[in-house]
């Protein structure tokens, strides 16, 4: 017999439910935005289950969840999130930047954690629902230029101890007023051989929770001795995989052939996080940067494997003109320096002073997310 089709996740169904007590909101630059924890009025809970599929998703008032301390995320790490913002354009509109990636990149997350999967585009009608809201008051028409961080976040919420695939989880939604990314460079620790963040057959791909807390080890080394970041090298070669949580590029001389290249590791491996800015970055490069453009150089676009030979080489032979991360929370940031066992790596070439390659980048993407260029990419709630 054939099973039946349980309900999929549907945003027009849902139930709305407005808070009687609605919070401060934090202005810019104050200690409840910097905390990082501070939540608007608001969220969307939907629940599922294995023998009824997707229910009625609800916008309600923010609040703790409820879930029994046998509860499979608590236990087998079943958890899986997204990272988007939302933001407030000049024109006045609100706009999530090409959402239909991260309900995705959910969905694939979900599946690699046994978790329920649903229509990805789903995802963008259900956060506009929440945000239909909230995003007057948090984030006036007066005040363009600010955005919101979100954390969509799908959880294993079924009470059953035994190891096994969840049979009911919880999707959720909740905003967070969030700093703006410091444009100063980053420095980044290249790992130790002996602290590997994903690996072959794992899930670097996918975005679990299981990936970031073990990571958290090499994280707060570096952080206590100064650095912002672990760079996360891979295997015998040492290849580059990804810093923190963002993905890494470099913009160098070709030592064969001379030429300027825009550089980044494949996803091949899937050890890294397919990141939406990255996909965004490579997609403006490979568009604009492969001819003049505001008085730079035309350069390559490369995805390919780089050691951190490679870049300690390219240091070496002045061959480094920029080197920057990309993701939804840091954004486009400079990277200033790599330190790799006892070799620190200067990033900041030649170029440093004028306007590169990576302010270039993160002026087009800007201009998208707030709404001063039509574009494609952006979704108007
Ligand atoms: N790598 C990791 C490990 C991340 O957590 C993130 C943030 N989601 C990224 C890269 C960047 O991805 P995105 O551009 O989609 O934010």
């Amino acid at each position: 017999s054939i099973a039946p089709t349980l309900p999929d996740l549907d945003a027009s169904s849902t139930k709305i439910t407005r808070s009687t007590t609605l919070r401060d909101v934090p202005k810019p630059g104050s200690p409840e935005e910097r905390s990082h924890s501070y939540c608007t009025d608001h969220m969307v809970t939907v629940r599922w289950t294995a023998a009824g599929g997707w229910e009625t998703p609800e916008v309600k008032p923010h609040g703790n969840l409820s879930i029994p301390p046998t509860a499979s995320c608590l236990h087998y790490a079943t958890e899986c999130f997204e990272g988007m913002k939302v933001y407030r354009g000049y024109d006045g509109k609100l706009r999530l930047f090409r959402p239909d990636c991260n309900g995705e990149r959910l969905v694939s997350s979900c599946k690699r954690a046994s978790l329920p999967g649903f229509n990805p585009q789903q995802l963008k009608h259900i956060i506009a629902k929440m945000l239909q809201v909230d995003g007057g008051r948090w984030l006036p028409k007066t005040e363009p230029g600010r955005f919101l961080y979100l954390r969509p976040t799908v959880i294993g919420s079924g009470p059953q101890l035994g190891v096994q695939v969840p049979q009911e989880a919880l999707l959720f939604v909740i905003a967070v007023p969030w700093p703006s990314p410091a444009q100063k460079g980053l420095k980044l620790l290249a790992s130790e051989p002996d602290s590997i963040r994903a690996w072959p057959g794992g899930f670097g791909y996918a975005k679990l929770g299981a990936n970031y807390g073990p990571s958290l080890l090499a994280h707060g080394k570096a952080q206590s001795i100064g650095f912002d970041q672990v760079l996360w090298l891979f295997g015998p070669d040492r290849n580059v995989t990804e810093a923190g949580a963002s993905n890494f590029f470099v913009v160098w001389k070709n030592k064969e052939t001379g030429k300027i290249e825009l550089v980044t590791p494949t996803l091949d491996s899937k050890l890294i996080l397919p990141g939406v800015t990255r996909r965004s970055v490579l997609e403006l490069a490979r568009a604009k940067l492969t001819k003049d453009n505001e008085g730079l150089a035309p350069l390559e676009v490369v995805e390919r494997d780089i050691t951190i030979q490679d870049i300690e080489e390219a240091s070496k032979e002045g061959r480094i003109i920029e080197s920057f991360v990309s993701g939804t929370a840091y954004f486009i940031t400079p990277v200033a320096l790599i330190r790799n066992g006892d070799v620190d790596m200067e990033m900041k070439g030649a170029s440093a002073s004028k306007v590169g390659y990576a302010d270039l980048i993160r002026t087009w993407l800007e201009s998208i997310m707030f709404g001063r260029e039509e574009h494609e990419w952006a979704f108007v709630i």
